[in-house]
């Protein structure tokens, strides 16, 4: 298991930067609750999921995200919005998705989604949404049906016929965008514009700020986004303040709502972003000359709150808005949820 012990390091970010940021309650919108045992690829040790989730994390309870959270955020109340984790290749859908859903049982303000792939028919996503009480769906694109998935547009892995079964029942769709451009993918805002108006009772979340790591993906789309009745974003692993910052002003701080992408939150290093680029920065994965300063990495949780702090800065945040921020808006909108699709199913 990842040694997520604080150092003194995390706990002076903690309590300098983060301490008198963090509301008391947080709801988190985007936790992997899993078993690696759900990942059936043969050549599963040999992955690109072994030396991180399958090394470090290979059996997440919500107790172990209790005690995660209990040791990076102290004293917070967290609930939760959890999913599988959506394994590339072969995965056991059936398997992860009642897993998710006994343990987010174990807390009644917290909520689970369902894994799903573009080959699954309404008529089996309903079995198990009836069965298991998720509230939404978690597509991804590694289950895109198109060639090239790092270009995926957003039917090519959640078919229409699954968005038109999510409007029937209200449900929340955890979408993380594909596309090199991401959410500045000319493609990728017309969908949403289509998909978002066809489809007014999906409620939509973007994942990692609609997938912009800095600000430019975001910058150029939230003009068009902005007003969606049935969009948001959660703030999950992006680590530039520059991304927030575009984010909050661009499409309105109502709309963004913390996530913390565990288990990846408590392992330490940085998603950074160069030119049109992004990515991990571990501390195993650079080759930096660090002998001038502290080379010491944080958790990439506290990367992110530094960074939501600083992008805050030029708005200015209430106490309100902060506590919107981490917990509100994401609490009236899975209440929501829950209320419309248990009456649809009922
Ligand atoms: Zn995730």
């Amino acid at each position: 298991m990842y040694d997520f012990t604080s150092t003194d390091l995390d706990q002076r970010i903690w309590a300098e930067e983060l301490d008198g940021f963090v509301p008391d309650r947080v709801f988190d919108v985007h936790t992997h609750i899993y078993r690696w045992a759900f990942n059936l690829n043969p050549d599963k040790e040999t992955g690109p999921y072994a030396p991180s989730i399958g090394r470090y994390f290979p059996e997440v309870t919500t107790k172990l995200a209790d005690e995660i959270d209990a040791a990076l955020l102290p004293g917070r109340r967290v609930e939760r919005l959890a999913f599988p984790f959506p394994f590339a290749g072969q995965c056991d859908f059936d398997g992860s998705n009642t897993y998710v859903a006994n343990e987010t049982a174990r807390s009644a303000d917290s909520a689970a989604l369902m894994l799903v792939h573009p080959g699954m028919s309404e008529t089996e996503i309903l079995a198990k949404l009836k069965r298991t009480g998720a509230i939404g769906l978690k597509p991804y694109l590694v289950y895109a049906t198109n060639a090239d998935r790092a270009e995926a547009g957003i039917t090519d892995f959640l078919p229409e016929h699954q968005i038109a079964l999510a409007d029937r029942l209200g449900l929340i769709v955890m979408m993380h965008l594909s596309k090199r451009r991401a959410i500045s993918d000319p493609d990728n805002i017309s969908e949403m514009l289509r998909l978002s108006e066809k489809y007014p009772r999906v409620r939509w979340i973007l994942a990692h700020c609609a997938r912009s790591y800095s600000a430019w993906a975001i910058e150029k789309a939230a003009a068009n986004l902005r007003g969606l009745p049935n969009v948001w974003y959660d703030t999950s692993t992006v680590c530039e303040a520059d991304a927030l910052d575009a984010l909050y002003n661009g499409v309105g701080i109502d709309r963004v709502m913390y996530g913390s992408d565990d288990m990846i939150g408590p392992m330490r290093g940085k998603y950074i972003a160069f030119g049109f680029a992004w990515a991990f920065l571990s501390e195993t994965n650079h080759q930096l000359s660090l002998g001038h300063c502290d080379p010491r990495m944080t958790y990439i949780r506290y990367e992110q709150l530094r960074a939501m702090k600083r992008g805050a800065r030029q708005l200015g945040l209430s106490p309100a808005q902060r506590e919107a921020l981490f917990h509100d808006t994401a609490r009236g909108l899975v209440d929501a949820a829950r209320t419309d699709v248990r009456a649809a199913l009922a």
